[in-house]
């Protein structure tokens, strides 16, 4: 089963329009060669707009980095899976572990952001990720499984297809600490299993699985060897154009 690649880029809370502008001029000439690969930029809402402006017609997709799971409402300071699609997204990073562990997020709540995004024509990016003393623990699999289970709880199979997840392990991101190649690739394999016991076999081999934790230029091409790395979800690394275009053109 071949499946695309997909690098994709959070951003997280950097940079104002005009250095989302610049970024986005040098980096859509530095890949406009690229083929047969996803590329995406998840971006703060303020910048969704400049972004969208320079990406049309590019090979670069825009994406957002939560949302509430509603379409409109009484819901001050929060931003609706509509409101998304106005401002250019494509996609919606949901369930981030800075989302969370530092805003408290519930698997309950993932859930409902994922079918809502779904239901307006929104492509959710899933995070699933353990604590390093989860990991210690030996508790990896349990907490990827249950994260699994209860984002794609109540999805058809038309609609998990829909989803690419992002093995994000909490002790990787922002620390310069990166699982080994071999380490993500069983945990990848492992969460494919899971999809393969809620859905069937085919389904959980279509489904994209990116790494995300101190992804690199010096790293990504090790971790793209793996058969069950899809892609990567880079923070650091994506906010140079440069850097981020030696991860998209991994060897
Ligand atoms: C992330 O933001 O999802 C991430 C993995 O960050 P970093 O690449 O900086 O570790």
């Amino acid at each position: 089963m071949s499946r695309k690649p997909f690098l994709a880029g959070n951003w997280k809370m950097y940079k104002i329009s005009s250095e989302a502008e610049s970024f986005a001029k040098e980096f859509k000439s530095l890949v406009s060669d690229v083929k047969d690969r996803d590329i995406l930029i998840c971006a703060s809402f303020t910048l969704l707009p400049v972004l969208a402006k320079e990406f049309n017609g590019t090979n670069i997709m825009l994406g957002a980095q939560n949302m509430y799971f509603e379409k409109e409402g009484a819901f001050t300071g929060e931003v609706s899976p509509l409101q998304l699609i106005d401002a250019g997204a494509k996609y919606v990073i949901l369930g981030h572990s800075e989302r969370r562990h530092i805003f408290g997020e519930t698997d309950e709540l993932i859930n409902k952001k994922v079918k809502a995004a779904l239901q307006y024509n929104l492509l959710p990016i899933l995070c699933v990720g353990e604590l390093l003393e989860e990991r210690e623990a030996g508790k990896t699999e349990a907490v990827v499984k249950t994260q699994v289970v209860e984002g794609f709880k109540g999805l058809s199979k038309d609609e998990a297809l829909k989803v690419t997840i992002a093995y994000e392990p909490v002790w990787a991101i922002g620390t310069g600490k990166t699982a080994t190649p071999e380490d993500a690739d069983s945990v990848h394999s492992f969460i494919r299993k899971v999809l393969s016991e809620i859905y069937d076999k085919d389904t959980s081999e279509k489904i994209r699985i990116q790494y995300g934790g101190s992804v690199k230029p010096e790293n990504i091409d090790s971790l793209m060897a793996k058969p069950n790395i899809d892609g990567a979800l880079v923070g650091g690394a994506s906010l140079k154009a440069d850097s981020f275009t030696r991860i998209v053109k991994f060897n």
